[in-house]
């Protein structure tokens, strides 16, 4: 987050057609939930676009990069946390991983889609697991992050918002950056927010 080391997700592995919807969400909860910037492979350009697409219209800072996830794993200065179902309990080694983020080291965050090089988690400082459960890693990544920021994402603002979604008790608000205003209680996501699957 802003005013604290670099945060980055690294996605490794992304099948074309069957991880699409994984690896997008990959990013929009990296970027929603306090990451600084997410790594994917060159071949899901589709999720790139969308999560940049949803950075321009809902506020960032929020960058992303397209390459070599392992060519990024292994030049990358800095800690690794690498989320396997393999991995220490996150509850036991959150608090190392906060310290030496708080003394200053960017972390990179892996999580994967298929198998994961065994580099990987000889590569990482921690291999973390979100209980030792098989699941995926949208949930791993949100607790995970969490964890780390300890609840502070949770009330990051948003710079350069094209559109800021209201809470409401009921219903759904909208405000556009020019100070339009549209309540749609009976509308879809999709009209209120514009997000890739009406949500
Ligand atoms: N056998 C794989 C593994 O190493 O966890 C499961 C593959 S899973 C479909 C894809 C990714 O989800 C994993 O590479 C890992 O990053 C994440 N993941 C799944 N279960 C997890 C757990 N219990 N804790 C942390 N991450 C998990």
């Amino acid at each position: 987050m802003q005013g604290e080391p670099a945060v980055v997700v690294c996605r490794l592995g992304h099948r074309p057609g069957r991880d699409d919807r994984m690896t997008t969400h990959v990013g929009l909860t990296a970027r929603a939930l306090g990451a600084d910037r997410v790594f994917l492979p060159t071949d899901a350009t589709g999720s790139a676009d969308t999560v940049r697409d949803i950075t321009d219209r809902f506020g960032g800072p929020f960058e992303v990069e397209v390459g070599s996830p392992i060519s990024e794993l292994r030049e990358w200065d800095g800690t690794i946390a690498h989320l396997t179902m393999y991995g220490e309990p996150v509850q036991r080694v959150a608090g190392e991983v906060r310290e030496t983020y708080a003394g200053g080291d960017p972390l990179l965050v892996a999580v994967g889609a298929e198998k994961v090089p065994f580099e990987v988690y000889e590569r990482a400082d921690w291999n973390v697991a979100v209980t030792n459960q098989p699941h995926s890693e949208v949930a791993g990544l949100a607790v995970f992050l969490d964890r780390l920021f300890e609840g502070r994402e949770l009330d990051r603002e948003r710079a350069d918002a094209d559109r800021v979604v209201v809470p409401q008790e009921s219903g759904k608000r909208v405000e556009q950056r020019d100070g339009n205003a549209g309540a749609n209680p009976g509308g879809t996501n999709a009209e209120d927010a514009g997000t890739p699957d009406g949500g």
